[in-house]
């Protein structure tokens, strides 16, 4: 516990000011969370539903919960009621059921686009054309209850830095490019989820306002 308190404080202080940190808790247990939420930590992220809900029943209402896993349309019911944002949207369909959702319970559900520029294969997310093509058919703006926030993309995992950022500057570039055309005028559209344990100092420089951060705060997942 004393680890973690450290760790967490060694990244939040060092934060510019207008940068999120989303401690990612997965796999880690309620203790641990509880460990960084005492040093005023309120953004958690999870990739799981089922692990999420459980979490979620168990610690403080306060907490502003991510949901940064790939997230299958059947169980989004199961987080709606209480999900603060779904950062991992890579969809129209599910788009659609968080809309239907949301409405269900009287409620706006918070969603940032995922990109997916990384060259894996195996990383889920909309190329850069299908985001142009699902965005420029509109069917999303008959989507009252979803609010789209931003972007979120994970970078390759390599240990060329020169690649990372060039990704997030390719991310950073796609934001404005949709910020422009499309939301001009919405205050919302401003998140840009960027940046792991590994290389969040490289998103530091390339306009990230979300990281997303694991490993550094909690040590290493066991799965
Ligand atoms: C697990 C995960 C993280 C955190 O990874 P760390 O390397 O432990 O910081 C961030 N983003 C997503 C989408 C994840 O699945």
């Amino acid at each position: 516990m004393h680890d973690i308190k450290e760790n967490y404080h060694k990244i939040a202080d060092s934060l510019p000011p207008d940068v999120q940190l989303v401690a990612i808790s997965k796999y880690h247990p309620c203790q641990h969370i509880m460990a960084a939420y005492q040093e005023g930590q309120r953004h958690f992220g999870e990739s799981h539903q089922q692990e999420l809900t459980k979490k979620a029943s168990q610690l403080p209402s306060d907490i502003q919960w991510h949901f940064i896993g790939h997230l299958q349309t059947n169980k989004v019911k199961n987080i709606a009621p209480y999900i603060a944002i779904i950062e991992s949207v890579d969809s129209i369909r599910l788009m659609r059921e968080i809309d239907k959702q949301a409405a269900r319970n009287n409620r706006t559900i918070k969603i940032l686009l995922q990109l997916h520029i990384a060259q894996e294969t195996t990383k889920y997310g909309f190329t850069l054309d299908e985001c142009r093509q699902m965005l420029s058919s509109g069917e999303w703006r008959q989507m009252k209850h979803i609010q789209i926030c931003g972007l979120m993309t994970i970078a390759s995992n390599v240990s060329n830095q020169q690649q990372i950022q060039q990704e997030f500057n390719t991310a950073a570039q796609f934001f404005n490019e949709i910020k422009t055309t499309y939301f001009p005028n919405d205050p919302n559209f401003s998140q840009r989820s960027w940046g792991m344990s590994h290389d969040y100092h490289i998103a530091l420089q390339c306009q990230t306002t979300n990281i997303r951060i694991g490993t550094k705060i909690f040590g290493e997942r066991i799965y």
